[in-house]
C-alpha cells in the first residue's frame, strides 16, 4: 500500500485535472463563485470575489481575523450549534442521531473514536452492516492527544471537541455530490449567517484507512469551519479500486464554528463561558477580554510543534501586542493553565462517562495525563480547585446536549479520588528521584525507564517528552490479554470448502448429531455441521467422539469447523454420527454463563466503570479480567461473589439470539461491545434478563439456576486499571468448596488450632521460620496464637505465607519440617 501522504499527492493533480468529475463545481458556478489557483501554494479554490491566494494563513500571511470581528449574522453558542445544524439537515431529510461512545469498543483500531465517521468503522463502510439512519448526522465527542501542549496557548487547540458529521453511504449510482454540498452551503448561508464573500473554499484530497478520495475544504477568515470527504477508492493489492459504496465524510467542528460565529477571544469561551466564569470566581483570575483578543491572532507563534525558539516566540508576540514579555506572561501563564484545567477535565469527563479509566497503557495513559496535567497546574498556581468540581460543572453546561454525563458523576468522583492519591504519591516519589538524578545526564532510555518503573513522567521532572515518548511507552507494555486461545499454527487447505454449520449455538444441550464429512486432511475432519465448539472466544473447545473415534481437539479456520481425531479412517461423503462429552459442555457452559454473572456482579459492586477486559474458561475454573482503578478487597469480592450467586438462585431466564449488528446496537446499546469488539455482520446476544446483554459466541446455559454454584477464588491486580477474577462454577466449584475444607481440617491439625486461628498460627510460624532458619536465632519452637480472623481463612493465611491456595497446606508443612516441630 502507497503511503497516504503519497497517494494524496498522486491524486491530487487527477482531481485538479478534471474538477466537474471530482468537486460540486455546478453548485459552486450556479452561486456566482469563480475557480482560481493560489500564486503561493498553486492549490485551485473557489470565491466569489478575486482573489491572488487561497485564503490558507500560510499563504495570506494572516492570522484568524475574526476574532471580535465575526462575519456571521448569526452568533451562535455552543450547544445552539448542533441544535440549529442538525434542525436544519432534519428538515432536508438526514436522521440526526445520538454520538458513539468516546471509548470505541466496537472499533479494534483504535482507543478513542478520533473523527465522526469513526462510529461507522469497519463494517459500515466496508458495506457489510447497514449503516443506523442514511443520510445522517451525528455530534461526535472524538479525541486527538497530539496537540496536548498547545491547549490554553494557541487558544484554538483541543483535546476533546465534537466534530459533527453528515453521513451517506450509497451505491455509486445514487451518489450526489451536489446536493450534499449544496446542504453544506446552506448551513453557511442560513446556519452561520455568512456571506459569500466570506467563503472560500479549496480543492483538495484525502486518505486513510486505506480509502481515498477528494475534498472540499471551507475556509473562512483564515478559519477552517468544515471539510466535506468523498470517500470514493480503496487500495488494494492490485491498485486502486472504486469502493462498493461512496462514502460520504463531511466533519464540521462544532468548537471552531461556535467560536467563528461569536468572534469570542477564545474557543474556550465560546465553548464552555459558564465553567470558565465559575473558575475564575474560585481563582480570582480576571477575564481580560481586550487582552486576550489581542492576543489570540497571534498565539498559533506559539504552537509548539512549530515555534523553535519559545522565549524568541513570547518575545514576538509580545512586541505585536505593544507589551512587555513580563507583563505579558504575567497574565498569559496562569490564564493558559486554567483554560488547559477546564479543557482536559471535560475530555477527562467524557472518556470516564464512557467507561475508560487511567492507567499506564494505551488510552488509559492519555486520561491519566489529562488529569495529572490539569492537577499540575493547580499544583503551580496553588488554586484551590477540585478537577472533580470542573467535571461537574461541564455536566450542567452539556446537559442539553449530552444528559448522560450527569448519569455517573459519583462513580467518577471515587475514580478521580483516588487518581489524586495515586498522583500525590508519585510526586513524593518525584522529588527524590529528581535529588538522586542531580549531576546525572537523562536520555531516553532513563526516562522509559523511570517511567515504566516509577511512573514519573519526563513532565513532571521538569523536561519535554521526547518525539514519540508515549507510544513507546505503549510499546513497552503488553496489552490486555485478549485472550483467545485459538490453536493458531497450521493453515490448511480449505478452498472449496463450504462454512460449517454450527449446531451448538441453539441449544447446549444437544450432544448427538449426524453430519457429512466434507473434508479429511490426515486426521483431521471437516463436517458440512457439528455440536463441537472449537476454541474461541475465550472458550476451550469440546471433546467427544465421531463414530466412535475420540476427537480430541476442535478449532477454527475462518468460519470452518476442524476436528483432530485420533482414530479411525474418514472419507469425503461419509455420513457420520457425533457426540460431545456431556459433562465437560456443561461445565464450561457453567463458566462461561458465570463470567457474563460475575462481569455483572461485579459492575453493581464497584460501579459502572467496569467493563470486560478479557476471559478464559477453562474446565477447572475460569478467569475475568475487568477495568477497574484499584485493587478489588476481599470485602468487595465476597459481596460480588454473593451478588452473583444471588442471580444464580433467582433462575433467570437466558436469551440467545442473533441479530443484525443495527438491530443489536439499536435495541441494547453500545455496551454489547464490552467484551470487545466482535466481528462479522449478525450478532449472537446473550440476554441474561435484567442482569446482563453482551455480544457473545459461547455456550450457554438456559437459566442462571443451571450454574448452581458461583465460588471466587481470588483476584489480581495484572496492570494498572486491570483486575483478574478467578472464579468456578457448578461442579467445579462444588469441589472446590470440598477441596477448601479439607484443606482448613487438615491445617487445624497441623498447627493444632480452630479454623479461626490457622493465618495467625500461619503468620507465627513464618516468623519463627524466619528467625530460626535464616537468622540462625535461638528462640522457643512453639505455636501459641490465639488471634482470631472473620474473613476467609485460607486467602488470608495464603498473604500471610505468599502462596496460593492449592500449595497452602503444603507450605505449612515444609516450614513445620525444616523447624522440626
Ligand atoms: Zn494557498
Ligand atoms: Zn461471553
Amino acid at each position: 500500500m502507497i503511503p497516504d501522504k503519497e497517494i494524496k499527492k498522486q491524486y491530487k493533480p487527477i482531481f485538479w485535472k478534471n474538477p466537474e468529475k471530482y468537486y460540486a463545481t455546478k453548485v459552486l458556478i450556479e452561486e456566482g463563485f469563480k475557480r482560481g489557483i493560489c500564486k503561493k501554494c498553486g492549490k485551485p479554490f473557489w470565491s466569489i470575489i478575486n482573489k491572488s491566494t487561497c485564503g490558507d494563513p500560510a499563504c495570506s500571511g494572516e492570522g484568524f481575523s475574526f476574532i471580535g470581528n465575526s462575519p456571521c449574522k448569526n452568533k451562535l453558542s455552543y450547544i445552539d450549534v448542533w441544535k440549529k445544524f442538525s434542525e436544519m439537515f432534519e428538515k432536508k431529510g438526514y436522521t440526526a442521531i445520538k454520538r458513539y461512545p468516546s471509548v470505541a469498543r466496537w472499533n479494534p483500531t483504535m482507543d478513542y473514536t478520533n473523527a465522526s465517521i469513526a462510529a461507522f468503522q469497519p463494517y459500515v463502510i466496508s458495506g457489510e452492516v447497514e449503516p443506523p439512519a442514511n443520510p445522517l448526522v451525528i455530534p461526535q465527542f472524538c479525541l486527538r492527544f497530539g496537540d496536548t501542549d498547545n491547549v490554553g496557548v494557541t487558544m484554538s487547540h483541543h483535546t476533546g471537541f465534537v466534530m459533527i458529521g453528515q453521513h451517506m453511504f450509497v451505491a455509486p449510482e445514487k451518489w450526489d455530490q451536489n446536493k450534499v454540498f449544496k446542504d453544506m452551503l446552506d448551513w453557511n448561508i442560513k446556519g452561520l449567517g455568512l456571506k459569500k464573500e466570506d467563503m472560500t473554499f479549496h480543492e483538495d484530497a484525502w486518505a486513510g484507512g486505506g480509502n481515498l478520495g477528494c475534498c472540499m475544504e471551507m475556509f473562512s477568515l483564515g478559519c477552517e469551519l468544515w471539510n466535506q470527504v468523498y470517500m470514493l477508492y480503496e487500495q488494494t493489492n492490485n491498485g486502486v479500486k472504486d469502493l462498493k459504496i461512496k462514502v460520504l465524510d463531511m466533519g464540521l467542528g462544532m468548537e471552531r464554528n461556535a467560536w467563528f460565529s461569536q468572534g469570542a477571544p477564545t474557543t474556550y469561551d465560546a465553548v464552555f463561558p459558564k465553567v470558565l466564569e465559575q473558575l475564575r470566581k474560585k481563582t480570582g483570575l480576571k477575564y481580560d477580554e481586550k487582552l486576550l483578543r489581542k492576543y489570540t491572532p497571534y498565539a498559533s507563534l506559539l504552537n509548539n510543534d512549530e515555534a523553535e525558539d519559545m522565549d524568541k516566540a513570547w518575545k514576538v508576540v509580545a512586541k505585536k501586542m505593544d507589551m512587555g514579555v513580563k507583563e505579558l506572561k504575567e497574565y498569559m501563564m496562569p490564564t493558559s493553565n486554567l483554560y488547559a484545567i477546564a479543557e482536559h477535565m471535560r475530555s477527562a469527563l467524557i472518556i470516564l462517562n464512557d467507561g475508560g479509566l487511567p492507567s499506564n497503557v494505551g488510552g488509559g495513559y492519555n486520561l491519566r495525563m489529562l488529569i495529572r496535567r490539569s492537577l499540575g497546574f493547580i499544583d503551580k498556581n496553588k488554586w484551590d480547585i477540585d478537577i472533580y468540581e470542573v467535571c461537574e460543572m461541564h455536566a450542567k453546561e452539556m446537559k442539553l446536549l449530552y444528559p448522560e454525563l450527569s448519569e455517573k458523576l459519583s462513580d467518577i468522583k471515587k475514580i478521580l479520588e483516588v487518581e489524586k492519591k495515586k498522583y500525590g504519591a508519585t510526586k513524593e516519589k518525584t522529588f527524590r528521584i529528581i535529588e538522586s538524578l542531580k549531576g546525572t545526564k537523562i536520555n531516553e532510555d532513563k526516562l522509559l525507564e523511570l517511567y515504566d518503573s516509577q511512573g514519573v513522567s519526563p513532565e513532571m521532572l521538569g523536561i519535554h517528552a521526547p518525539e514519540n515518548f508515549y507510544a513507546k511507552v505503549s510499546e513497552l507494555h503488553e496489552k490486555v490479554e485478549q485472550v483467545a486461545a485459538t490453536e493458531k499454527g497450521e493453515e490448511y487447505d480449505l478452498k472449496n470448502v463450504e462454512e460449517t454449520k454450527p449446531l451448538y449455538f441453539e441449544d447446549y444441550k444437544l450432544t448427538k448429531f449426524k453430519a457429512k464429512v466434507v473434508k479429511v486432511i490426515g486426521n483431521i475432519v471437516v463436517l458440512d455441521q457439528t455440536a463441537f465448539y472449537p476454541t474461541s472466544g475465550g472458550q476451550i473447545h469440546d471433546i467427544g467422539n465421531l463414530d466412535g473415534n475420540d476427537v480430541v481437539q476442535v478449532w477454527k479456520q475462518g468460519k470452518i469447523i476442524l476436528h483432530k481425531v485420533n482414530s479411525g479412517e474418514f472419507k469425503k461423503e461419509d455420513v457420520v454420527h457425533g457426540e460431545i462429552n456431556f459433562e465437560r459442555r456443561l461445565q464450561l457452559a457453567q463458566h462461561h454463563t458465570a463470567t457474563h454473572i460475575v462481569n455483572a456482579a461485579a459492575k453493581k459492586v464497584l460501579g459502572e466503570h467496569v467493563n470486560q477486559a478479557g476471559a478464559f474458561k477453562d474446565i477447572d475454573k475460569a478467569r475475568l479480567d475487568i477495568t477497574h482503578y484499584e485493587a478489588v478487597t476481599d470485602e468487595e469480592l465476597k459481596k460480588i461473589e454473593k451478588v452473583a450467586n444471588e442471580i444464580v438462585q433467582k433462575g433467570i431466564k437466558i436469551e440467545k439470539k442473533f441479530y443484525s449488528r443495527n438491530e443489536a446496537e439499536k435495541k441494547f446499546g453500545m455496551t454489547i461491545y464490552q467484551g470487545g469488539a466482535v466481528p462479522g455482520k449478525e450478532l449472537r446476544i446473550i440476554d441474561i434478563k435484567g442482569v446482563d446483554i453482551e455480544a457473545c459466541g459461547g455456550t450457554h446455559l438456559d437459566n442462571t439456576k443451571e450454574v448452581e454454584k458461583i465460588k471466587i477464588l481470588k483476584s489480581t491486580k495484572i496492570q494498572d486499571g486491570v483486575v483478574r477474577i478467578i472464579f468456578t462454577a457448578g461442579k467445579a466449584a462444588h469441589e472446590e468448596s470440598k477441596g477448601e475444607s479439607a484443606n482448613v481440617e487438615k491445617l487445624k491439625e497441623l498447627l493444632k488450632c480452630s479454623k479461626e486461628e490457622i493465618p495467625g498460627r500461619c503468620e507465627e510460624l513464618f516468623g519463627l521460620w524466619k528467625n530460626v532458619i535464616k537468622k540462625g536465632k535461638q528462640v522457643e519452637k512453639k505455636l501459641i496464637s490465639k488471634n482470631k480472623f472473620s474473613g476467609d481463612v485460607v486467602i488470608e493465611a495464603c498473604k500471610v505465607l505468599k502462596t496460593q491456595p492449592e500449595h497452602l497446606v503444603k507450605t505449612v508443612e515444609r516450614f513445620m519440617k525444616e523447624l522440626g516441630i
